[in-house]
């Protein structure tokens, strides 16, 4: 039977500021089980990497945190210590950062960057966790793997040093894995490299894959799942050929019309951008915060809320979504 690995519900959110409370993330909800792959999507400050520091016990010092339900790994996790996170992120809860050269200690040789934490939480010798690192960097395609535990992270390329922060992340055998841009610093061969490498170790470790990313190339690639971020809410979320082939919501389907089709968008030709800017997270939000940017809005969407829609395992929250959910809506309203 596949496992839950992750039930956040109503997640929130918020940093204090001098300009008051800053709202980074509003009332997310997501599910990830053993095995599978949810890609959380949107632009930069819509608060992916927020919601994924929040599931790793690691977000900035100050923020306020509340949520209804917050199970990871089989164990509540609202209002614990850092110390039942910290030892969650040793058994089974593990993340790859952005950029490896502010994560690797430039000073330390990687075989002890490697090893310390799985000595530490399960009390392995020495030997036995540089054998486990040996395994790992070799899985990962680090060539003459035993001899390069003695070096330092300078002396690896930037395409390497991302591969062994996947090492790192894998060294304590996590069943949920969180990758936030692991590519953003590497150039696009790298790139394609090391997410073909994290797709296998997913498939091959059968492990729960949260990939936050804001590149649309990167989801088509490998998700099973998609959920679309905007101004600290999920605003669509479902399998990633749903929402690809039938975007519901016209943020999602701004983004989809930005992404280039080889053989269709002619050479030279302007892609479309979504108008306008995300708006500031400071203070409470009224109605859609996408009304601004929407060529769909209507009264009501700056005023009220946008319900969520739910249809086969495709949801959306919008007033006006634009295609199956649409006929659904007008159908229920219909008169008998
Ligand atoms: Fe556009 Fe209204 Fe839907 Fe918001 S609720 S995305 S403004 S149609």
């Amino acid at each position: 039977m596949t496992k839950e690995l992750l039930t956040l519900r109503n997640l929130r959110l918020s940093l204090a500021t001098p300009n008051g409370a800053l709202n980074a993330v509003r009332g997310v909800d997501l599910n990830l089980s053993e095995g599978e792959t949810l890609c959380l999507v949107g632009e930069s400050g819509c608060g992916k990497s927020m919601t994924a520091m929040s599931i790793m016990g690691l977000s900035p010092k100050g923020a306020q945190i509340e949520t209804d339900r917050f199970d990871i790994l089989g164990h509540e996790m609202a209002g614990k210590p850092q110390k039942a996170w910290a030892k969650l992120r040793g058994r089974g809860l593990s993340m790859i950062f952005q950029d490896p050269m502010t994560s690797l200690n430039p000073t330390l040789p990687i075989g002890r960057q490697l090893t310390e934490g799985v000595r530490q939480t399960e009390g392995l010798s020495r030997k036995a966790a540089e054998a486990r690192a040996v395994e790992l960097l070799d899985r990962v395609g680090i060539a003459r793997a035993a001899q390069r535990l003695a070096q330092y992270p300078h002396q690896f390329s930037g395409g390497q040093r991302q591969r062994l922060m996947i090492a790192m992340a894998l060294m304590s055998r996590p069943r949920f894995l969180i990758a936030d841009e692991p590519t953003t610093a590497l150039d696009v061969t790298i790139q394609a490299q090391i997410l073909r490498l994290l797709a296998e170790l997913q498939h091959d470790l059968g492990l729960g894959l949260l990939l936050i990313t804001h590149d649309l190339g990167v989801v088509a690639a490998i998700a099973d799942r998609v959920a679309v971020m905007y101004a600290g809410r999920i605003v669509e979320e479902g399998r990633a050929a749903t929402v690809f082939g039938a975007s519901e919501h016209p943020y999602t389907a701004g983004l989809m019309a930005a992404i280039p089709v080889p053989g269709r968008t002619p050479r030279g030709t302007p892609l479309p951008a979504i108008p306008g800017r995300v708006p500031g997270l400071i203070g409470p939000q009224t109605g859609c915060a996408f009304a601004s940017r929407c060529a769909r809005a209507e009264a009501v969407c700056t005023t009220v809320s946008p319900p969520c829609h739910d249809l086969s395992e495709h949801r959306v929250e919008c007033h006006l979504p634009m295609r199956a959910m649409a006929q659904s809506i007008q159908s229920e309203e219909r008169p008998q």
